[in-house]
């Protein structure tokens, strides 16, 4: 079987739904069969509109080299001998190790090695990268390493007017999760997906409507009364609730305080208060939805908490 390559694209889709990934992966193993390939722009993103700032890095830097019009084929024996010749910017370039597959918009070189850049989608350079920006120079530093050509862990996002350094070591939450941790869960996670050893679910989600597998997860997710039925309950939510409240019913129907210890619950990342909320919204989603079980009093008693 022809192996699957992490790419940057495939991180990307991970970070907006992991089931996105998990069908466009095995939807044909599954029975499904395949999504008609019909995506809002907005899911692959812009293309790099910025032309012109990408242009003015190869004019400030001679010797720099631009591989987009280079045949996809031979593109990657192209970018390893612009880095031989040691060209300041490579645009367009593609680098490989192992299972990764990368194709940076920039390589810059520094020192002994390169560091890969990215330009800013909207010309402006934000104080913190974002998390599409931070898993791409992730992995296009991975690869680096993996080929012994990394200058240090770490890239530049440029924009209009700024170029700004990005540090891989750097926070990104206040538990002192950084870009690197994030990406190496990243890559955890799509790894799981492409041996099929782990569960995704549909949800409703913000992204859903630019998502070719939105006639599939819509229907799903109410047979299976899916919590992110709940108005502000996003997968994260769900993902820590659905293995003790696997539907909205069973939630509204719970006794939830005999989850709550103090300020904090037995579930990963949900406060007392939120629980609460929650639970709330379960309960009148329930009442408002007579097709889930015919009225709250019909309902079964749910957990009470361990
Ligand atoms: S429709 Fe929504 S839940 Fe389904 S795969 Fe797409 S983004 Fe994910």
């Amino acid at each position: 079987m022809e192996q699957t390559l992490i790419t940057g694209s495939l991180l990307h889709d991970l970070l907006r739904c992991d089931h996105r990934v998990a069908l466009d992966l095995h939807s044909e193993s599954w029975g499904i069969g395949k999504a008609e390939l019909n995506d809002h722009p907005l899911w692959t993103g812009p293309l790099h509109v910025h032309e012109h700032i990408i242009q003015g890095l190869i004019a400030e830097n001679p010797g720099s080299v631009d591989l987009r019009p280079v045949e996809a084929g031979s593109r990657q024996a192209r970018t390893l001998l612009a880095m031989d010749a040691r060209a300041p910017v490579i645009v367009g370039g593609e680098i490989a190790a192992d299972d990764l597959l990368g194709q940076p918009i920039l390589l810059l070189q520094e020192d002994d090695g390169y560091v890969p850049g990215e330009v800013s989608r909207n010309g402006t350079v934000a104080v913190e990268p974002g998390p599409f920006e931070g898993v791409t120079l992730a992995l296009h530093c991975d690869i680096l390493e993996r080929n012994d050509l990394l200058a240090w862990p770490g890239g530049y996002v440029v924009g209009e007017q700024t170029i700004r350094r990005v540090d891989l070591h750097s926070t990104i939450a206040g538990d002192g999760t950084t870009l690197l941790d994030g990406y190496e869960d990243a890559l955890e996670n799509v790894r799981d997906i492409i041996d099929d050893v782990v569960v995704t679910r549909s949800a409703q989600a913000p992204e859903c409507w630019m998502c070719h597998w939105r006639g599939l997860c819509g229907p799903d997710v109410e047979r299976r009364d899916d919590l992110t039925q709940l108005e502000t309950v996003d997968r994260a939510t769900r993902d820590s609730l659905v293995g003790t409240f696997p539907t909205v019913a069973s939630l509204a129907a719970a006794e939830i305080e005999g989850f709550v210890r103090g300020t904090a619950t037995d579930f990963l990342g949900i406060s007392a208060e939120r629980l609460r909320e929650v639970h709330g919204l379960a309960v009148r989603f329930v009442e408002s939805n007579p097709r889930i079980v015919g009225g709250r009093d019909a309902l079964q008693r749910m957990p009470q908490g361990p």
